[in-house]
């Protein structure tokens, strides 16, 4: 019976933008002690309210590809034109500490991860109820000018045609039914053969009888 250091589970979680990611993401990451999410790098300015270092670490277009040309970046893309992309050390760090990280990135990303780590990764995408749906929300977000509301109408059309790259859908109509959804494949996915080896090592050792 294998029993190799600890690791927690890796998830990416994608969807387009409205779709209600960051709210479900966040609701399941404080009813869920072993989540920690992974915090990007973006050159994108912060919004108001955005906190650096908490929603995102804002930094300028020379230090994002001095972290791109060092490899530092387990995967990083270009976003409705900016920079975003995921620290390999600080997510590997959690995950050999036995955590699960969250990365909420978008369908390049994701691609990026499974092949970098290939079967390693769960996915979720969310989706929205509806097309009209998905509007009324981006256009719900105060701050943003009409071009950027139609940018990221477009953006999410493109983010939707990447649905069928991932593991699970879950169905953002009513909140907390997708939160359970959620929930249950968190569940499941800690019922997989390989974590349960990890999580049951002393009681599987009784039960077959192995010494140390
Ligand atoms: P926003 O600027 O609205 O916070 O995010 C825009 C998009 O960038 C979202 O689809 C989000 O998932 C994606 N994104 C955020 N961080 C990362 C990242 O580190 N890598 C990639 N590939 N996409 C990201």
């Amino acid at each position: 019976m294998t029993n190799g250091p600890e690791r927690g589970i890796l998830w990416i979680i994608s969807a387009p933008s409205g779709a209600g990611k960051t709210s479900l993401s966040r609701a399941l990451v404080t009813a869920t002690a072993q989540f920690r999410t992974s915090v990007s790098y973006t050159t994108r300015p912060a919004r108001p309210g955005e906190v650096d270092g908490t929603d995102y670490h804002f930094v300028d277009m020379a230090r994002f590809s001095e972290m791109a040309e060092r490899g530092e970046f387990l995967e990083y893309a270009r976003v409705h034109g900016n920079g975003y992309g995921t620290s390999e050390p600080w997510v590997k760090s959690q995950l050999f500490a036995g955590m699960d990280v969250l990365l909420e990135i978008d369908w390049q990303g994701a691609r990026q991860v499974r092949e970098r780590l290939p079967g390693q990764a769960v996915s979720i995408f969310i989706l929205p109820p509806s097309l009209a749906a998905l509007e009324t929300r981006l256009r719900g977000r105060a701050q943003d000018s009409e071009e950027v509301i139609a940018r990221r109408v477009a953006a999410a059309r493109e983010e939707l045609l990447h649905y069928d790259e991932f593991d699970y859908l879950v169905v953002n109509d009513q909140f907390d039914t997708a939160l359970d959804d959620l929930r249950s494949i968190v569940h499941a996915e800690h019922l997989r053969l390989g974590s349960q080896q990890h999580a049951q090592h002393q009681r599987l050792k009784d039960l077959l009888g192995i010494q140390d």
